[in-house]
């Protein structure tokens, strides 16, 4: 991709200026700027009267260097849902452009686009629907996926590993991809941390179009914060800084990453323990009579396709066990995703299946 990244944009987006956040320029003084109140409500929680800093640039300089980038490759979303949606709105004009996603694949894609009246070109793969080959990585067909994207498709939404499914693309592919499309190509690697392949982030410097998306809500076991990121060209970047909404990381979120010490080790030991607790359960429940076939997994769960989905499901949720239900479209009938939990959890699941059988069979 040589032309500019600008020629993508929306001339709106172009045109329009940022707001003026209150926190940007001066924080500190007498701050009679902002019509925020002088009092503290919450006394150890210094601050919380004040707006936040709108660039997020302290946030921004600890999580750069998690993933050893630079400060201009880096934007924050409240929840990487928020640049999801944010890229769609810089990219592509209402009712006249789309996006492409190759299901069957992460639901929010979809609702950033329907939210936002852009339509929704769909590249499927036939390898999805022969789950029983258990060939992973798959391979993008890029030449007809190239072939696919039109002038009116300004990004196209790669899932990596994806959910639901939990299989991985080929890297050479993808990069071959975001080389040869004339659009933004946006790869979601929410679960790249359980993978075993390396994350394009170190790729950022070669292409201008390509997008990484990260998120704390899986490995990092902080949904509830709702952090995630966009790492990207210095050019797309600034387009998110640009039109996010200017206060979109609290003060209770940045503090989490600002107050404590290095999680890293904490998180990269919780990887290796699920992963470990992944195998197991795959294994347990592999040769299960109730289970058609296991999808190969490089995330933190996995499909299980079984002979009577909808029973097993109504029948967990009675023992106070939930599992997902997904879209069987795509090559996912009777399927259901299942997290991987602690061990006692897992251990839960694995027995209630077992009692599940024993009851149909009585
Ligand atoms: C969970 C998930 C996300 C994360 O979204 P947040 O808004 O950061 O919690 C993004 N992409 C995929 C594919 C996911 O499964």
């Amino acid at each position: 991709m040589k032309s500019s990244i600008l020629s993508l944009v929306r001339e709106n987006i172009k045109a329009m200026k940022a707001y003026s956040s209150a926190r940007s320029l001066y924080t500190s003084g007498i701050l009679l700027d902002a019509n925020e109140s002088p009092y503290s409500l919450v006394g150890n929680q210094d601050g919380l009267n004040r707006y936040p800093d709108g660039s997020n640039k302290a946030l921004r300089e600890k999580i750069a260097q998690i993933y050893e980038i630079g400060l201009e490759n880096l934007a924050l979303g409240n929840g990487s849902d928020e640049i999801i949606d944010l890229l769609v709105r810089i990219f592509c004009n209402p009712a006249k452009e789309s996006i492409m996603i190759l299901p069957p694949t992460f639901g929010m894609y979809r609702v950033a686009a329907n939210m936002n009246d852009i339509g929704i070109e769909e590249f499927t793969h036939p390898e999805f629907f022969q789950w029983e080959k258990n060939v992973l990585p798959l391979s993008l067909r890029v030449p007809e996926i190239l072939e696919s994207i039109h002038p009116g498709i300004k990004i196209l939404f790669i899932c990596n590993p994806n959910n639901p499914t939990g299989s991985t693309f080929n890297r050479m592919d993808i990069l071959e991809l975001v080389e040869k499309s004339p659009c933004i190509v946006v790869v979601d690697e929410a679960y790249g941390d359980f993978m075993k392949e390396e994350s394009l982030v170190s790729e950022i410097g070669n292409f201008s179009n390509l997008v990484i998306l990260k998120t704390m809500s899986k490995a990092y076991a902080l949904a509830g914060i709702r952090l995630g990121m966009a790492i990207s060209s210095s050019e797309i970047i600034e387009l998110i800084q640009k039109v996010k909404l200017p206060y979109n990381i609290n003060l209770l979120t940045s503090g989490i990453f600002l107050d404590q010490p290095d999680f890293s080790e904490k998180v990269k030991g919780n990887i290796q323990q699920i992963l470990l607790e992944k195998e197991m359960l795959q294994n347990s429940l592999r040769e299960h009579p109730l289970i058609q076939c296991l999808i190969p997994s490089e995330g933190n769960f996995f499909l299980a396709r079984f002979h009577e989905s909808e029973k097993v499901f109504e029948e967990l949720v009675n023992r106070g066990i939930i599992v997902r239900k997904v879209d069987p479209k795509f090559g996912l009938e009777s399927c259901l995703r299942i997290s991987v939990g602690t061990p006692e959890e897992n251990q839960l699941l694995i027995e209630a299946l077992h009692q599940i059988h024993a009851s149909h069979l009585s």
